[in-house]
C-alpha cells in the first residue's frame, strides 16, 4: 500500500509557465521599514537555517560549486545572536529550520560534540529563549529518529506523532506557526530492514534508475526531486495539517508554515522539492487567506515566490555557504497588518500583508 500519494500533473516534468502560477512578485518594499523605527511590532522572532556546523576543514559541496565553511558557521550563528540581542526590538523565539550540523560529523564520529558546540552559540547568548528546531536530512545522517526525539533538537510533543516530529504553537493572538516533518516518509534515519525504509526506497527506485539514489542523472524537471536526500509527508501528518488549518480558519487565525524541504517549484531548485509537494500545495490552497507563508531551507541558494493563492514561499539561504564577511539570517517583525521579514546578508527583505 502506498504510504504517500504522489500526484503528478501536467507540469511535473517541465518548469512552470506564467499561466500556471502567478508572476513572481517579491513585494519587497524597503520603505515599509521606515515605520519600524517608530512603531513597535507586536513581537519579533528570528529565522536561521542550514548552519551545517562541523569541526572540520572547509570543503566543496558535491557538485563543487559552493564552499562549505564549517567552522565559520559557528561564528556566523554567534554574530546572528548578537544582532538579535542588540536589535531595537527583542526577539521572542528563534526558528531553526534544519541541517544544524553537517553529515561529515557522523563520518568523523563527532555528532554529539559538534551539536553541543553549535547549540552553545545560541544558549550562551540567550539563556532561556525558546528555540524551535525542525529536522533536515543532515539531522538524520547524524542521528536516528529515536535519538532526535530524546535529544535537544526535539521541540514538539511527540506523544501522538513519534517517530515523526511536528507541531504547532501560537505566536500571538491570531497568528500561529505550524512546523512540519518533511522527512516523515524517507529512507533516512531509520533501520534498513524497516517497512518504512523499504517503502521509501521502492518509491525512489520507481522514479530514479541510478545506482546511487542521491544521483539525479537522467531525471528531468520536477522528477529530479526523487533523490534520497529528500522526503515526503504521510497521510497521518496530512490529516493533522488539514485539521490544524481548519481550526485556525475557524478561529480566524493566520498561519505561517515551516518545513525543511520547500514545496513550490518556483521557490527552489527542483532537485530540492518535497516528494509529494503537489499534494501539500493543494491542501494549503484550500486555506488561502489563512496560510500566509511557507518558509523552508534545504536549497542553499534560497528562493522566493508568491503563488497564485497569495501564499509567500520563502526558501532561506544557508549559513554554511556564506562568503567571508557576510551572513544569512532574518528577523520577522509581526504587525497587525503585515509581517516584515528583515533579512541580513544573503537573505532579502519581504513584506507580507495580512490582517491579524
Ligand atoms: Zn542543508
Amino acid at each position: 500500500m502506498a504510504t504517500i500519494a504522489i500526484v503528478e500533473d501536467e507540469i511535473s516534468t517541465s518548469p512552470p509557465t506564467p499561466s500556471m502560477f502567478a508572476a513572481p512578485d517579491p513585494d519587497i518594499n524597503q520603505s515599509s521599514f521606515d515605520r519600524n523605527e517608530t512603531i513597535a511590532p507586536i513581537l519579533s522572532f528570528g529565522l536561521i537555517t542550514d548552519i551545517h556546523y562541523a569541526d572540520h576543514d572547509d570543503r566543496w559541496n558535491y557538485v563543487k560549486t559552493h564552499l562549505r565553511r564549517y567552522r565559520n558557521a559557528a561564528k556566523l550563528v554567534n554574530e546572528a545572536c548578537n544582532y538579535w540581542l542588540n536589535g531595537k526590538y527583542p526577539i521572542s523565539f528563534i526558528l531553526q529550520l534544519g541541517d544544524i550540523i553537517d553529515g561529515i560529523c557522523s563520518t568523523n564520529k563527532t555528532s554529539i560534540n559538534d551539536l553541543n558546540m553549535i547549540l552553545e552559540q545560541f544558549t550562551k547568548n540567550f539563556k532561556s529563549l525558546p528555540i524551535y528546531h525542525i529536522w533536515g536530512n543532515h539531522e538524520l545522517y547524524n542521528f536516528t529518529r529515536e535519538e532526535l526525539i530524546n535529544g535537544p533538537l526535539c521541540s514538539f510533543d511527540t506523544k501522538d506523532t513519534s517517530p515523526a516530529h511536528y507541531g504547532t504553537f501560537e505566536v500571538c493572538p491570531n497568528l500561529r506557526i505550524i512546523a512540519l516533518d518533511t522527512y516523515e516518509f524517507s529512507a533516512l534515519g531509520i533501520e534498513h530492514d524497516s517497512e518504512a525504509y523499504i517503502q521509501a526506497t521502492e518509491l525512489l527506485k520507481k522514479h530514479n534508475q541510478n545506482e546511487q539514489l542521491n544521483d539525479p542523472t537522467g531525471l528531468r524537471g520536477h522528477q529530479r526531486r526523487f533523490v534520497q536526500f529528500n522526503g515526503g509527508i504521510k497521510s497521518k501528518q496530512m490529516d493533522w495539517l488539514k485539521e490544524q488549518l481548519t481550526e485556525a480558519k475557524n478561529r480566524n487565525e493566520k498561519v505561517i508554515i515551516i518545513g525543511h524541504i520547500p514545496i513550490h517549484p518556483s521557490a527552489c531548485d527542483h532537485l530540492d522539492l518535497l516528494w509529494n509537494y503537489k499534494e501539500v500545495l493543494d491542501l494549503l490552497w484550500q486555506f488561502d487567506g489563512t496560510v500566509l507563508a511557507y518558509i523552508a531551507g534545504h536549497d542553499h541558494d534560497g528562493g522566493y515566490f508568491r503563488d497564485r493563492k497569495n501564499i509567500h514561499h520563502l526558501t532561506l539561504q544557508a549559513i554554511v555557504e556564506c562568503d567571508p564577511n557576510t551572513n544569512s539570517f532574518a528577523t520577522v517583525h509581526v504587525y497587525n497588518d503585515c509581517l516584515l521579514i528583515e533579512g541580513v546578508g544573503r537573505i532579502g527583505t519581504y513584506k507580507i500583508d495580512c490582517q491579524l
